[in-house]
């Protein structure tokens, strides 16, 4: 879905009403390559390297390749947390039930 009453930008095609950039607020970084909007530089390289990788230089793929290194620490850092939780949730059930049932 399009969000007709916003103007074209100068940096590319107008983004779509789920990267629309609110009123007063002003994105982390724009994609060079197409112009999208990014809260953050980290979400910024992951987009360039998976959408535009055929054209990248040394330095911007060096970029992405950091913050895909990023994106897996911040990903296995979260399965470690739900692994957790999960144990915990677990446990708690069981302990309960023994205590419950005698
Ligand atoms: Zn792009």
């Amino acid at each position: 879905m399009t969000d007709q009453t916003t103007p074209p930008t100068a940096t590319g095609p107008r983004p779509d009403a789920e990267t629309r950039v609110p009123d007063g607020e002003r994105p982390a970084a724009t994609c060079d390559y197409c112009g999208r909007p990014f809260v953050d530089e980290h979400l910024h390289w992951l987009h360039v390297g998976e959408h535009h990788g055929d054209a990248l230089g040394p330095d911007e793929r060096a970029a992405h390749e950091d913050a895909l290194e990023a994106e897996r620490d911040l990903l296995f850092f979260y399965q470690l947390k739900v692994a957790v939780a999960l144990g915990l949730i677990y446990s708690t059930t069981a302990l309960s039930m023994m205590f419950i049932l005698g």
